[in-house]
């Protein structure tokens, strides 16, 4: 164990470390509670024994400030002191002290207190391993009243699977409060707390629906599901949020993005379910988050997948084009265009997902654009659809080596092409 031991007299500090080395363990030093704090500050410790009467800060006075500090992570503190009144004993456990000796303390003394108190500090840790597991098969996170990840990945997943039935628009927002660890080392840990409960209360009071979901997803990471709810409704949710928290307007004086706490959110949209994964929308999402920290933090970005998707029309036929661009939006984003050669250059500077083509325009250049297409290493793996007068079972099976992955009969009917489609790009 790390063992601090806090103590102005020179000749004592000299003692008391040989007898900490002695029982095995690792003493840090501090001369007084000013230094004792400052070190807890960036040293984890396992015990502290603390004397009491020090010039500045004395030992009472040091523990309730540690306490405070640690909130809820006990450490066993012993004192030891010349004062022998009954007094001095209450007041030293009234300050958070768990034991407390009488001056001389002889070296075996002091290695027996430190082994009870290292069996205390086992039995913490047991509690404390006990304690997550207990709160991982609840369902709530204890601090916040909100989901704990596990519930509300499987809550999630019900509404997925509505959405999917329903053919009804999804969306997901990671929020992440913004130099949280700047807040903690300046408030203290309990404060931390507190602040991350009213973040939930900010954050719950911009959720109207009932079906709106919220977890705590880390340590201050939340997470929201909307369904029904396309990219534009999500960036609202997501507005308010960020609108929400500059109302309450919480103190973060050192934090270098305002001066109250501020999030910043990530969030991904889909207009339909099918083809993909809640796994995948959370991913999009926690990209948009990143990227939202990167662009200065407080504020929001969503990633709607719809419209990330391209699909390249080449048609001669005015009107099939305007049929085909109805039939794909608003799921898809379309490029158009009547001739090979532009069809082409898009594939190259764009990079469309899938390429739907007039069998005609095809035929008429000898198959040459699926030729070249299959040629480039920029657009070789782009899949092609046909779209023919002609019955389709007659493409003859070399069409795969050129890009061809299927061929639908005009007048294309609209599920066999987006049936198609989605098969292909996802
Ligand atoms: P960024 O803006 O990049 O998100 O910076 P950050 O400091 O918020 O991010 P970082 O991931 O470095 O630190 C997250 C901090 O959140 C670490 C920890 O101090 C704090 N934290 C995590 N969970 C809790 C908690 O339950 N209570 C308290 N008080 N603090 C927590
Ligand atoms: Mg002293
Ligand atoms: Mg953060
Ligand atoms: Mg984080």
């Amino acid at each position: 164990m790390k063992i601090l031991l806090v103590e102005d007299s020179a000749t004592l500090r000299y003692a008391m470390r040989n007898y900490i080395i002695e029982a095995g363990h690792t003493p840090l030093i501090a001369q007084s509670g000013e230094e004792a704090l400052q070190m807890l500050e960036t040293t984890p410790v396992d015990m502290i024994i603390m004397d009491v009467e020090m010039p500045g800060l004395n030992g009472f006075e040091t523990t309730r400030l540690i306490r405070e500090w640690l909130g809820g992570h006990w450490i066993p503190i012993i004192f030891v002191t010349g004062r022998n009144e009954d007094e001095s004993y209450r007041e030293g456990i009234e300050a958070g002290g768990d034991d407390y000796l009488i001056k001389p303390v002889s070296a075996m003394i002091i290695k027996a207190k430190i082994r009870a108190m290292e069996r205390i500090t086992e039995m913490r840790d047991q509690l404390n391993q006990l304690n997550a597991e207990l709160e991982a098969l609840s369902q709530l996170d204890s601090l916040t009243q909100t989901y704990n990840r596990r519930t509300f990945n499987e809550m999630a997943q019900q509404q997925w699977l509505l959405a999917a039935r329903q053919q009804n628009p999804i969306s997901v927002l990671m929020i992440d409060v913004d130099h949280f660890k700047l807040y903690n080392d300046h408030y203290g840990h309990p404060a931390g707390d507190s602040c991350l409960k009213k973040i939930t209360q900010a954050i719950r009071d911009c959720l109207n629906r009932p079906f709106d979901l919220l977890g705590r997803y880390g340590g201050e990471e939340f997470i929201v599901l909307l369904p029904e709810t396309d990219s534009l409704g999500a960036l609202r949710v997501a507005d308010l949020i960020n609108a929400e928290m500059e109302k309450i307007g919480l103190r973060h004086e050192v934090s270098p993005t305002r001066q109250h706490v501020t999030v910043s959110i990530g969030g991904a949209s889909c207009g339909q379910t099918m083809s993909y994964s809640l796994e995948e929308l959370i991913k999009r999402a926690d990209r948009a988050l990143y990227k939202a920290k990167h662009s200065g933090r407080n504020r929001s970005l969503v990633d709607d997948i719809a419209i990330h998707k391209t699909i390249l029309v080449v048609e001669q036929d005015t009107l099939a084009t305007k049929t085909l661009i109805q039939m794909l939006t608003p799921q898809y984003n379309i490029l158009y265009t009547e001739t090979a050669e532009e069809a082409l250059d898009i594939c190259i500077d764009i990079h469309p997902e899938a390429i739907i083509l007039d069998a005609s325009i095809a035929d008429e250049n000898d198959e040459r654009l699926c030729r070249q297409l299959a040629r480039n290493p920029k657009t070789n793996n782009i899949p092609i659809v046909l779209i023919s007068d002609d019955s389709c079972s007659l493409r003859p099976i070399s069409d795969m080596t050129i890009g061809i992955r299927g061929c639908l009969e005009k007048p294309v009917d609209k599920d066999a092409l987006l049936q198609k489609i989605q098969f292909l790009i996802n």
